[in-house]
């Protein structure tokens, strides 16, 4: 039996005096595809980048590959982890935001060069040669040399997609990458991430309104309402025949 590649052991975060988790326990098997869904607010985004270490755990344990993220072993000891650890963790994880996040000042293909380059030292030609093959599989190898300002926000999140996979990330993290897009333009950037799933063994945790997607895409779908696991399952479990009310309500509003 496989050891899940993310343990995550009763986190607890607030934002002043607002609990956003409390308590929440949850594991991901290593590639797996989970989709996070839920009413806005309940803690779906957070947990992304607590993973990112965008946010620090008020409480609580995560393991990444069985090591800790936010704690590190010193003479037998749980200590907190110091920012070495903090970002030789990060490099397991990679994470696509809704707002594309791309270097404006930079080209596409330097957009996804700069990272390998600066924080795994990837000498330039090498960074270049993978970057070009990212940027192939997204669609995108033709505009290596367009500026983000002249591009599509569908386009955007296309290199944003290559941009994280450069890091050769063990898990990725896609945080609504579909909202902000024009309605014509959701669907190639669907196209890129159903590709992923069907030929990477990657780990792939979804935040999403995009049910069909969702349905479509994850082997597990977690059901989040103020900061909790409400009910998890199958997908078709899930869409056709969830248990809880809160489920219910929710589909029956969105759907
Ligand atoms: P979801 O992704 O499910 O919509 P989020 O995880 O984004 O929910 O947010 C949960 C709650 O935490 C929201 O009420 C949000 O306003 C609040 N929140 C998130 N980030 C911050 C922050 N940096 N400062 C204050 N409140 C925040």
């Amino acid at each position: 039996m496989a050891e899940p590649i993310v343990r995550i052991d009763s986190i607890s975060k607030s934002f002043g005096a607002f609990k956003v988790l409390d308590g929440l326990s949850m594991q991901v098997m290593p590639g797996e595809k989970l989709a996070l869904i839920g009413p806005s607010g309940s803690g779906k985004t957070t947990i992304l980048r607590i993973l990112m270490t965008l946010e620090r755990i008020d409480g609580g344990h995560i393991e990444v590959e069985g090591e800790q993220l936010y704690h590190m072993e010193r003479g037998g000891k749980l200590v907190p982890a110091d920012e070495r650890h903090l970002a030789r963790m990060r490099q397991k994880i990679g994470m696509v935001f809704q707002l594309f996040n791309l270097f404006p000042h930079k080209c596409v293909l330097d957009n996804v060069t700069l990272a390998p380059m600066l924080t795994k030292g990837v000498p330039k030609a090498q960074a270049q040669k993978r970057a070009m093959e990212l940027l192939d599989m997204v669609g995108m190898a033709d505009k290596a040399r367009a500026m983000p300002a002249q591009l599509s926000g569908g386009q955007k999140q296309r290199v944003a997609i290559a941009r994280a996979l450069a890091l050769s990330p063990r898990i990725m993290l896609f945080d609504e990458v579909t909202s902000a897009l024009d309605p014509e333009l959701v669907e190639e950037v669907l196209n890129v991430m159903r590709r992923l799933a069907d030929e990477t063994d990657m780990t792939m945790l979804l935040v999403t309104h995009e049910m069909g997607f969702a349905h479509d895409f994850a082997d597990r779908v977690l059901f989040f309402d103020r900061g909790r696991i409400v009910e998890e399952g199958r997908p078709e479990e899930i869409f056709r025949n969830p248990k809880q009310e809160r489920t219910q309500s929710f589909l029956k509003k969105i759907i």
